[in-house]
């Protein structure tokens, strides 16, 4: 496993991470989720992803409580949640990164998780409603009480991630280090397109999520849609529209022969494709069976075979490299 800096930010993350969204107390229990985090943890992941709505908190609960029975150092592992949607529905307490929202999320969420603090809290949304400079003070305010050391934001624009630096830099404040971003072979508007200056002018980090767009370039929807998949839960349903498209199995289909050559599976292939992208610092993975993940990071002995020569043949199948 190597590790990459947070952007500017001196922590360093594994290249792969993993993440707790749609397992993590939803499609898997206490015993599995230990298994996974102890299966991530002996390869060397050292970071962990939540948020306080995964599974209407549960999520947090999970991974608190195998982080207490797996009994690692504090100082060995990296943990993020998240703020924005909240877990109620009343005014102030879902949709919004105010002030009062903000700084009433983070006690619950440490109880949850069991800790006295996370590493990196993240703006899971970006909110036009509340003023950023609102939101940059109350992220400082909660670092500066100790509850977090870092903070970043996920699917904001790049002007809003700049502004919010910018506004942080005027008043001397923490800024945020990092986005999260959605980004696979078939999501790459923001981050190679829109980010490209973010990165270039400001070093700011960037960890990614759904790198198999929800298991489907792992080629497991390929012929139809397994009972037991992500797209067949209760709630997912929309994942069978906005992501199984026609279209892009089509390209899966076309990639898995190069996969084969390499002596890579499709999921190995498609992650590995992500980790040859300089601008970031880690590619959050998701499972929900142990052999999942284990193939899964076996993508990091594939990306020395992704030669310039096979990643043009890669892009020549999936013409969308944004310009
Ligand atoms: P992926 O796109 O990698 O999807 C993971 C899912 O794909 C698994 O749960 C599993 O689902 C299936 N899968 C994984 N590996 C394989 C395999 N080798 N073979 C077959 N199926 C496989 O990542 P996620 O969408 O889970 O995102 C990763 C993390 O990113 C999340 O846990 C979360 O921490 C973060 N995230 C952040 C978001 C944000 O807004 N900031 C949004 C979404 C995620 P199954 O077995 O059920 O089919």
């Amino acid at each position: 496993m190597k590790y990459r800096r947070l952007g500017q930010a001196g922590v360093q993350v594994s290249e792969l991470s993993f993440g707790a969204w749609v397992t993590f107390g939803q499609q898997i229990g206490q015993d599995m989720a230990e298994r996974l985090m102890h299966t991530a943890f002996d390869a060397g992941v050292n970071f962990f992803d939540n948020a306080e709505s995964y599974a209407g908190g549960n999520a947090e609960i999970i991974m608190g409580a195998a982080l207490k029975k797996l009994g690692w150092p504090r100082s060995s592992y990296v943990l993020s949640t998240k703020f924005y949607w909240g877990l109620a529905e009343g005014i102030n307490q879902k949709n919004t990164l105010n002030r009062k929202y903000l700084t009433q999320a983070i006690d619950p969420s440490l109880k949850r998780l069991q800790l006295d603090y996370v590493d990196l809290i993240f703006a899971h949304r970006a909110d036009p409603e509340t003023p950023l400079e609102e939101t940059v003070w109350a992220m400082h305010n909660l670092i500066e009480a100790g509850k977090a050391l870092y903070w970043g934001t996920s699917e904001w624009s790049a002007y809003e991630i700049v502004s919010a630096i910018y506004i942080a830099e005027k008043h001397h404040l923490h800024k945020p280090i990092t986005e999260q971003s959605h980004y696979n072979m078939f999501t790459r508007e923001h981050v190679e397109g829109e980010y490209a200056r973010l990165f270039r002018e400001h070093h700011y980090g960037e960890v990614i999520w759904s790198p198999l767009a929800s298991g489907l370039l792992s080629g497991k929807y390929n012929n139809g849609i397994p009972a037991d998949s992500r797209a067949a839960q209760p709630g997912y349903e929309w994942l069978q529209n906005s992501v199984l498209k026609p279209e892009r199995i089509a390209k899966v289909k076309q990639l898995a022969p190069l996969a084969r050559e390499l002596g890579a599976s499709m999921a190995q292939l498609a992650i590995a494709w992500c980790l040859k992208n300089p601008d970031l610092s880690s590619v959050i993975l998701g499972a929900s069976h142990v052999e999942q993940l284990t193939e899964n990071l076996g993508a990091l002995e594939i990306t020395p075979k992704l030669t310039p020569e096979v990643m043009e043949r890669i892009e020549g199948v999936l013409q969308n490299k944004p310009r």
